[in-house]
């Protein structure tokens, strides 16, 4: 077991993922957008924007692993779950738990470039920017933190600890 710490409140994340709905909702007016959640990281963050979102909108979920040890990916990416329907002309707004490296979500943009789509934009709610070896552009970022493990809403230690509503992190 681990001895956790909240790093951010199950308030503080709620406020913030209404403002970023309500950023997205604007950003896409009179668009219909496809939200694509990167399971299994993704699905509390993306489950409580999208009731912020005021935009026609479809959810679609991916099942990746990115190789690796329990912390960190290796940017060695595999697609264990496809989209159900071809993204050609429609405009994708990928949502990920966290960013670290970049690597993963790099990746995945590649893969989805080339099935035309109108656009893509990245959605993630933490980001680890010291962190990133690659220029992957994000558009909306819930909350920058420093380069600590963290778990919770999403995120886990060896599959434990999604169910968490506020991220925590270990203090040992
Ligand atoms: P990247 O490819 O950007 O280096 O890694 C992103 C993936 O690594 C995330 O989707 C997540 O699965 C994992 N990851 C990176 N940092 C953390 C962290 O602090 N906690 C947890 N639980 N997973 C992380
Ligand atoms: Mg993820
Ligand atoms: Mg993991």
């Amino acid at each position: 077991m681990l001895n956790l710490e909240t790093l951010i409140s199950e308030a503080d994340l709620q406020k913030r993922i209404k403002e970023l709905g309500t950023e997205i909702t604007k950003d896409y007016e009179g668009k219909e957008i496809v939200v694509l959640c990167v399971l299994k990281g993704g699905v509390m963050f993306m489950t409580d924007l999208a009731k912020h979102i005021g935009v026609p909108m479809k959810m679609e979920f991916m099942v990746v692993s990115s190789y690796g040890d329990e912390y960190r990916s290796s940017g060695v990416v595999k697609i264990l779950k496809d989209l159900d329907e071809p993204i050609e002309g429609k405009h994708i707004l990928i949502v990920e738990d966290i960013i670290d490296s970049g690597r993963t979500l790099q990746y995945l943009s590649n893969i989805l470039s080339e099935r035309k789509p109108a656009s893509i934009k990245i959605c993630t709610l933490l980001d680890k920017k010291e962190e990133r070896v690659s220029d992957v552009e994000v558009s909306y970022i819930g909350f920058p933190i420093g380069n600590e493990f963290v778990i919770g809403y999403g995120l886990d230690y060896k599959q434990y600890y999604r169910n968490l509503p506020y991220i925590a992190v270990n203090k040992e």
